[in-house]
């Protein structure tokens, strides 16, 4: 058990806000408090203390040592720069809405791939980021203050009407419902932690474990489908912090399976060059279809586990911007 506890260890990921500064500006900064910077690498297991270095993947992304403590740095205060890990980065970086886009953040809260997708859209167009729970709308109200602007609605995106006006421009809708979280990393000692139970306490949480699966699945099925009723959109980007198939491959499949109007987006457009894909024994993959999700394993990507898939419209129509 120790041993899988000492390799998951993830580096320090931070997210330079373009909106405010830049990768180059940011690299000088910690050059001057006495960092090195060093060339991307794919094996971050032994990161040099004090070092700094770009992302392979993610261009607005750098690597500093795990538990790096940055909350008193001044680039943190003023949130120039956001400590989110590489796996959070990939959906709005997958998403890449073009400046003037009409983009929803559907479950936005606490707004870290809000603030990205802002980020990347250069604060232009606009984000309608909607979130149930009132307490996390006020951490992401916070967060947009330090990284620039979005209308933050407390609603079930579940309630937003896709025909509404307001919306019918809307070619970007960004998908990161509640799952699991059975890939953030210090949750992840459920699935070590479990050799001291007994068999019944073994069959019990089996069964709970399954019974919250098919909740949370029912649920985020149903999230796909309201996103598929929005009339412009081109672009939908679903993603968990799970590593159950249950939530990620099963869930794009019935969803898939119950549209015309949407596939899923070309390996291409999906980080090509990352090397973990979708797990194909758990569908039925004729076409192959896994091979075009992202998944994140902490043990070997140096991340939290994550999933990422894009569904695209058919025939894609040109976006109405302002
Ligand atoms: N995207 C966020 C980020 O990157 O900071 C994290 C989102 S978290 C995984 C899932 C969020 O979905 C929670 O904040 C939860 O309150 C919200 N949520 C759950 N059901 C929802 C619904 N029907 N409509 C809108 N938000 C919902």
């Amino acid at each position: 058990n120790s041993e899988i506890r000492e390799t998951i260890v993830i580096p320090r990921y931070i997210r330079v806000n373009t909106l405010k500064t830049s990768v180059k500006k940011v690299i000088e900064h910690f050059q001057a408090k006495g960092f090195t910077q060093e060339e991307p690498i794919d094996d971050l297991k032994n990161i040099s203390p004090k070092t700094i270095r770009k992302d392979k993947h993610l261009p607005d992304l750098l690597i500093l040592p795990p538990n790096t403590d940055l909350h008193e740095d001044a680039l943190y205060l003023s949130g120039d720069i956001i400590l989110q890990d590489k796996a959070s980065c990939i959906p709005a970086f997958v998403c890449s809405p073009p400046f003037n886009s009409h983009v929803i953040d559907a479950c936005a809260a606490p707004g870290n791939k809000t603030s990205h997708l802002s980020a990347i859209m250069q604060n232009t167009g606009k984000i309608w980021a909607f979130d149930f729970d009132k307490h996390r709308l006020n951490l992401l109200k916070k967060l947009m203050q330090k990284a620039g602007y979005v209308e933050a609605i407390h609603e079930s995106f579940l309630d937003v009407d896709p025909m509404d006006q307001k919306y019918s421009n809307v070619g970007y809708i960004l998908l990161d419902p509640s799952c699991s979280g059975s890939g953030i990393i210090n949750r992840l000692d459920h699935l070590i932690d479990a050799s001291d139970e007994t068999q019944e306490q073994s069959d019990l949480s089996h069964k709970f474990k399954e019974q919250r699966l098919e909740n949370l699945s029912e649920f985020q099925e149903k999230m796909i489908l309201h996103a598929f009723k929005f009339r412009s959109v081109q672009k939908i980007i679903y993603s968990t912090c799970s590593i159950y198939a249950e939530e990620n491959e099963h869930v794009i499949k019935r969803a898939l399976d119950q549209t015309d109007l949407f596939v899923l987006g070309n390996k291409d457009d999906m980080m090509p060059s990352w090397p973990r894909r979708g797990i194909s024994s758990e569908i039925n993959d004729d076409e192959g279809i896994a091979e075009k999700f992202i998944r994140a394993n902490p043990n070997e990507d140096y991340t939290n586990g994550f999933f990422v898939a894009c569904f695209v419209r058919k025939t894609a129509q040109p976006i109405n911007t302002e």
